[in-house]
């Protein structure tokens, strides 16, 4: 299957099959998409809505790359039960600023099925902003089930269940400095997650 062809660092070897997006892809990346963005909101006011918690590391490095001003809010949503398998969605971090009239871009780490996106773009868009878009890092066409469009995308990825930079499996693995696929037969213990669940 496809990879990046960077081998995967040694320390993770026993957890992480492969990487999918070095850190260097993405740093690269991250910046071409600042530059996007920096040019389509110069002039405006651009409110950044970040979900929770999967942005956590890539909208860092996002907002680092941009020089115009802008504000900064959290929406929190989950949406996965602990594990690779959609649970349903609940929201645990309202918006805390006002919207109404400015130019929201909502980020989020993975545009999958779209039912996250989906959800939060209705809530938003009964707000009344000016303008409302969507930045996400990571998109897998192959699994839209609601016709959400994302209007900046990182990188489009197979269906894979990826971790890393920002992305969790179980709270875990968010710290990973690359996008990567697990191995299914990685330890448990302190380290690991174990294989099971
Ligand atoms: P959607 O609602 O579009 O199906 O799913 C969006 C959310 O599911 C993402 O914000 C992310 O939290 C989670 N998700 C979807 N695919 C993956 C994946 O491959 N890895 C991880 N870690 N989370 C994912
Ligand atoms: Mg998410
Ligand atoms: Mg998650």
């Amino acid at each position: 299957e496809s990879g990046s062809g960077v081998r995967v660092p040694r320390v993770w070897r026993a957890e992480v099959e492969r990487v999918l997006i070095p850190a260097d892809g993405l740093a690269r990346r991250v910046r071409a998409l600042a530059r996007q963005i920096q040019r389509d909101y110069e002039g405006r006011d651009l409110v950044m809505v970040a979900l929770l918690n999967g942005t956590l590391v890539f909208l860092a490095d996002l907002i680092r790359n941009l020089t115009l001003p802008l504000r900064l809010d959290f929406i929190g949503v989950s949406s996965y039960g602990g594990g690779t398998r959609p649970g349903r969605l609940t929201f645990t971090k309202e918006l805390g600023l006002d919207v109404r009239g400015r130019d929201v871009l909502v980020v989020d780490d993975i545009l999958d099925t779209g039912r996250t996106l989906r959800r939060v773009l209705e809530r938003l868009e009964r707000l009344g902003p000016r303008s409302l878009r969507v930045c996400v890092l990571l998109e897998k066409k192959a699994r839209r089930q609601e016709p959400v469009r994302a209007d900046y995308v990182g990188f489009e990825i197979p269906d894979v269940f990826v971790v890393g930079y920002g992305l969790d499996y179980a709270e875990r693995y968010r710290h990973l400095p690359f996008v990567g696929v697990l191995r299914s037969d990685r330890p448990a213990g302190p380290e690991g997650t174990g294989a099971t669940s």
